[in-house]
């Protein structure tokens, strides 16, 4: 379930760029805002069957999402590479706390929802923030403490985290 290729910081950061060019290109250009999907990893190994399975769901889920809602959609990529997924849209037609917080529900709403981070950025290429809707910061799947302190303290074992995934990838 989480064995695959191992990357390294490089890798990462190569990607990230290659992300960050397209999102810049398409923000100067006729999009309003980008819906901006990646799936959340730990450890060196960022594609294997869970981050795939995950990555699927979300697409799937955005795919319905804004035929359901009538979302005007200008194109959209899909990156895949050893250091991770990625999916992008360029969109146009809504506001972006509107969009934010349909997608904050869509994420609730996805039994995979909580690996998933769906991110809405506008013009200034920075991304909406729940807290700005008053959705409470993003919870640790393993504690009650925020996921981005864990993440940064690394309080968790990667094994531990793996399990965590696994239970909810099984459930
Ligand atoms: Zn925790």
């Amino acid at each position: 379930m989480f064995e695959g290729v191992s990357v390294n910081l490089m890798d990462i950061m190569a990607f990230r760029d290659a992300i960050s060019n397209t999102h810049k290109l398409w923000l100067d250009g006729n999009a309003e805002l980008l819906i901006s999907f990646t799936v959340n990893m730990m450890g060196p190994v960022k594609v294997n069957q869970a981050t795939r399975r995950i990555f699927q769901q979300g697409i799937a889920a955005i795919e319905q999402f804004y035929m359901d809602t009538s979302l005007i959609v200008l194109h959209a990529q899909r990156f895949e590479s050893a250091a991770g997924f990625h999916y992008v849209v360029a969109v146009s037609g809504r506001s972006s706390l509107l969009l934010k917080k349909q997608l904050i529900e869509l994420e609730l709403s996805l039994p995979y929802g909580r690996m998933m981070d769906i991110d809405v950025i506008d013009k200034s290429y920075r991304p909406v923030s729940r807290r700005c809707l008053g959705y409470a910061p993003r919870q640790c799947l393993i504690c009650h403490q925020q996921a981005k302190d864990c993440a940064r303290n690394q309080t968790h074992s990667l094994a531990d985290l793996h399990l965590a995934i696994s239970e909810i990838l099984a459930s």
